[in-house]
């Protein structure tokens, strides 16, 4: 469940809520309770902290900020869905986002991993497309995909992406993805982590971003990268 309770152009998932003792009958219901939340509320931070490590990595990136700051600006709704599955993909339908936060993907069936943070920025080049970012064309390619969910129109919206997924990829210093063909997965340190595994399965030249300062991380101010609605959500 989505919900948008600061009025963000990119809706985030909502903190679960901490279970009230009154609501429960007994002491071990509601123990129970508070277990349940503690482990969701853990997922939720690890979750919003790798999303919050990706942008402030992105952001880096000039062509990648110019895209955020549009879709922040936009009159739509794009949500961020997270998952703890191998995949990330971008549902044209409810205009989401689904990403796990800290899942590798080899673009080109080399061993070379692009971070998670790369498969967000991939992702968030499809909702782009969708709002009219990158022109009138594309965008009608969207439509006609919505529609008609033909392959040809999805390979179009993918050979559309792939020279923005690599200028931000080579602009942040990332393996290019050179075709379009099916990506393998690995299970990364956190959202900004990338690099070479060899046949062993050992990272070569695992190359990890970090924020700075470097330790402890706190995340920047999300409220930064809001542009206009800033303000707004300050007050
Ligand atoms: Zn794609």
């Amino acid at each position: 469940m989505f919900v948008d309770p600061l009025g963000l152009i990119i809706a985030l998932p909502s903190a679960p809520i901490e279970p009230q003792r009154d609501d429960y009958k007994n002491d071990k219901q509601y123990y129970l309770a508070l277990r349940v939340y503690q482990t969701e509320l853990a997922i939720h931070n690890f979750n919003m902290t790798n999303y919050w490590r990706a942008i402030e990595y992105l952001m880096q990136c000039p062509v990648f900020a110019e895209l955020y700051i549009h879709l922040m600006n936009s009159k739509e709704t794009y949500y961020i869905a997270f998952t703890d599955r191998d995949t990330g993909y971008y549902d044209f339908l409810s205009r989401t986002v689904h990403w796990n936060p800290v899942l590798g993907a080899d673009m080109n069936g080399r061993g070379d991993f692009n971070s998670a943070a790369m498969v967000l920025a991939h992702e968030m080049g499809h909702a782009g497309q969708q709002d009219g970012y990158f022109g009138d064309k594309i965008k009608e390619t969207v439509r006609s995909y919505v529609r008609t969910n033909k392959d040809d129109f999805r390979d179009e919206l993918e050979n559309h992406n792939m020279p923005f997924h690599n200028t931000v990829a080579i602009n942040l210093g990332q393996p290019t993805r050179d075709r379009y063909t099916v990506v393998t997965f690995h299970i990364m340190e956190n959202s900004t982590d990338f690099g070479k595994i060899d046949s062993s399965g050992f990272f070569t030249n695992r190359n990890n971003w970090s924020p700075r300062p470097p330790v402890p991380y706190t995340p920047l101010d999300p409220f930064a990268f809001l542009g206009p609605n800033a303000a707004k959500l300050r007050q």
